[in-house]
């Protein structure tokens, strides 16, 4: 028997437990991580080299540790894209959206505290919930996925979590969740402890409606987080960021480490953002893409969830696992999130698509 984690005096609550990891396999069509299939484009390519030239003249410094001009632009992004202004004491950022989360869980949550999402949802909220000595409370989710507010309201008013998430387009099963359900959660929670009401909304782009944003006016306790691993087709950048009142953003600075955010990343995310108009083209694309997956998979006799991401949640199928083999041994790698009898699929390039498209058709004609 060889040494492993176990025989370590690693804390309790790791013990038996298995890193998040969605497969990274080799294949040819990848729809299972909610990636933007669009490479950068070139002229943002070049851009990035200068600014991370410039900035590597500098690497002998530490870099902004407040990330003002990044957080400037940020600011300058969510104010014109949804209209509500929002300035750089509003805004914070961090390596992807996952270290905003776990930031607003050591700040918000911790040892004796607990946190609540309605399941399923995106289970990194739980896994940092955990790391972070936070207790997690699976919160309820209707039959149709969608967030039931009576079964909602009780759990908060039963469990007085210090920290509700609600993610909104939701991953895995792509709904949004309506603006007054996320008022009406805001204000269960208010009563009932009062805590902070975390709307992730990683995909917001995407969606159909518009951004929670300006529910932000006169709620001290509701933050907005977002990343640019979507959208802006990075993620491989490692940029992620919350919107909030000014008493939030100082809030984190107590917890986040010092110069969490290195220069090559400030001068990344600056050089992207840049070019904001032209990536947010390809949401276009993808969003049109996403609309028609829905369509043609209805129209092979599968059931899908209304979809306000860049991804889909199909079904239904008797055992889940086997169907995402089966597409897999097709060169397609879809997600398997653990929802019995449904899958997850990221919206591709048209060709992907068309890929994956014909994978399931066959699968529906091998099940009939
Ligand atoms: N929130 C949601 C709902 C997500 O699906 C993801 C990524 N899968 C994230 C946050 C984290 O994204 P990142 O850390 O890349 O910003």
């Amino acid at each position: 028997m060889s040494f492993g984690i176990d025989d370590l005096p690693v804390r309790d609550e790791l013990r038996g437990k298995t890193p998040y990891g969605a497969p990274q396999l080799d294949v040819p069509v990848r729809l299972n991580t909610n990636e933007n299939p669009y490479p950068l484009p070139e002229p943002l390519v070049e851009r990035i080299a200068e600014r991370v030239r410039d900035s590597a003249r500098n690497l002998n410094r530490y870099p902004d540790r407040d990330a003002v001009e990044l957080r400037t632009e940020l600011a300058r992004y969510l104010t014109k894209s949804s209209g509500h202004p929002v300035g750089v004491d509003n805004v914070w950022a961090a390596n992807g959206s996952n270290e905003v989360i776990q930031q607003l869980l050591q700040t918000f949550g911790g040892p004796g505290r607990t946190a609540i999402g309605f399941e399923p949802s995106y289970s990194m909220h739980a896994l940092i919930a955990r790391s972070t000595g936070t207790g997690w409370i699976s919160g309820p989710r209707g039959e149709d996925f969608t967030i039931d507010l009576a079964a909602a309201e009780k759990a908060i008013a039963e469990h007085r979590p210090d920290v509700v998430f609600v993610t909104t387009p939701n991953n895995p099963t792509g709904n949004a969740v309506p603006r007054e359900t996320v008022l009406a959660l805001y204000e269960a929670a208010q009563a009932a402890k009062p805590s902070m009401v975390i709307v992730d909304e990683a995909y917001v782009e995407f969606s159909h409606g518009a951004s929670l944003l300006p529910l932000l006016e006169g709620r001290p306790n509701l933050v907005v987080s977002r990343t640019m691993s979507k959208a802006f087709g990075a993620a491989g950048l490692r940029l992620g960021y919350l919107a909030a009142h000014p008493a939030v953003v100082d809030a984190v600075q107590l917890v986040r480490l010092p110069y969490h955010l290195s220069a090559i990343t400030q001068a990344t995310a600056l050089a992207a953002l840049e070019h904001t108009d032209t990536l947010l083209g390809y949401v276009e694309q993808l969003k049109s893409e996403r609309d028609r997956l829905v369509a043609e998979l209805r129209a092979t006799g599968y059931e899908v969830t209304a979809s306000d991401a860049n991804f889909i949640q199909f079904g239904r199928f008797e055992d889940s696992h086997t169907a995402w083999q089966r597409i897999l041994d097709r060169g397609v790698l879809v997600r398997d999130n653990g929802v019995p009898g449904w899958l997850r699929v990221t919206a591709g390039t048209p060709a992907e698509n068309d890929a994956f498209l014909d994978a399931v058709r066959e699968l529906k004609k091998e099940q009939e």
